[in-house]
């Protein structure tokens, strides 16, 4: 049985891997960090990705995510997204991302499918084709091959085996993609901040050419939301005028689990909701803000549910809310999936905290 290195509990619920309980990690944070740092360096290094943001004096100054990497010549941002060549940035500019792409049946599983346009028909006939789900139409998922953060249990971490190699996509290329029967698209990934000049360029050549051609194109954002705050508007302008949902994975309430499970802060993030929220009240139809955590058994437990949900509540408690079953990936290997009557206590706990719509999603992965 897995136990903790500092309080010696044993049970299913601790990760050997990260060696200690999800109590200990938060309240005794500075004692057990060293190790758990080790652990997120070791896992870049397996993927020849910095260890670290680059602070390099004179070194090319990255403004798209809170990390403000200050990249060397020849060097790459802790994202591996964006280096830096002749002097320049290169990677996530519309000239070139490292990011694939395919057509999703609507409805599909997406984490705001629950009471979206394309998965309900809610917004119809200004946001949706049909006054139902969106049969016949498709989803065009971009997937992009680098994110931002280090999350130990990354969901789509093959995507780490990607980041830096490979064809540059120009954004108008992925907006050609864009056909007759895409109703959305969802920059997701990896994560679409390291690449969000491509990613809004894509979507605008998109979306004119839709409005020409009298077609809906609603613009999805899945993200971890640590975009500096000067990206928030250009993003928000993007889906509210299309019909389309920001959808922002808030994945701890304490910073000390954040930083433990995703070797980077929450602050960003959670300034960022709280500043899109005061948006949501520009397009009554249809939210334009979602968030989602994913149940990680023994870490993401009640305490940081209760705290995610008073903080979303606080800002707006019709801004609807999606609980996620965890299924064991990357270094997390060794946790069980979320058990049913956890999922079940969240979501009666982020209830009580005062969000009025709470979803379980992934449930066929429930125990
Ligand atoms: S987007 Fe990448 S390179 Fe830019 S600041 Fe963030 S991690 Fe660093
Ligand atoms: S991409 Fe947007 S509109 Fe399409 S299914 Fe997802 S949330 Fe709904």
């Amino acid at each position: 049985m897995p136990h903790c290195r500092l309080c010696g509990a044993d049970n299913p619920f601790i990760s050997a891997r990260l060696g200690f309980c999800g109590p200990c990690l938060r309240r005794h944070f500075a004692q057990v960090w060293p190790e758990v740092e080790q652990v997120h360096r070791a896992s870049r290094r397996d993927f020849g990705l910095p260890e670290e943001p680059p602070r390099a004096v004179g070194g090319k100054l990255c403004t798209l995510c809170f990390l403000a990497c200050r990249i060397p010549e020849g060097g790459v941002g802790y994202c591996g997204a964006r280096r830096v060549v002749g002097g320049r940035i290169v990677g996530g500019t519309p000239t070139g991302a490292g990011v694939s792409w395919y057509d999703d049946p609507l409805p599909t599983n997406c984490v705001a499918d629950w009471f979206c346009p394309g998965g309900t028909g809610r917004g119809y006939p200004t946001y949706a084709n049909r006054d139902g789900p969106e049969y016949g139409y498709v989803n065009l998922a971009v997937f992009y091959h680098a994110c931002n953060f280090n999350c130990l249990y990354c969901q789509n971490w093959d995507f780490k085996r990607r980041t830096g190699q490979g064809r540059q996509v120009t954004a108008q290329e992925l907006a050609d993609a864009v056909q007759d029967r895409t109703a959305c698209i969802c920059f997701f990934g990896g994560d679409p901040t390291p690449h969000l000049p491509h990613a809004l360029a894509a979507a605008h050549w998109a979306r004119q050419e839709a409005m020409a051609c009298r077609r809906r194109l609603r613009i999805c954002w899945e993200t971890n939301g640590a975009m500096q705050a000067g990206w928030l508007k250009p993003l928000a302008d993007s889906s509210l005028k299309s019909g389309g949902i920001i959808k922002f994975d808030l994945k701890a309430f304490s910073e000390e689990m954040h930083l433990a499970l995703t070797g980077v802060s929450n602050s960003q993030t959670l300034m960022n909701f709280a500043a899109l929220a005061q948006r949501v009240s520009g397009r009554p139809e249809v939210p334009l803000l979602t968030a989602s955590t994913l149940l990680v058994p023994g870490y993401v437990d009640l305490e940081e549910i209760y705290g995610l949900a008073r903080f979303i509540a606080g800002l707006n408690p019709e801004i609807p809310y999606s609980l996620l079953a965890f299924y064991p990936q990357f270094y997390l290997t060794d946790l069980p999936v979320t058990p049913r009557d956890l999922a079940l206590a969240a979501q009666e706990t982020a209830r009580q905290a005062g969000v009025k719509y709470v979803n379980l999603g992934n449930v066929h992965l429930l125990k």
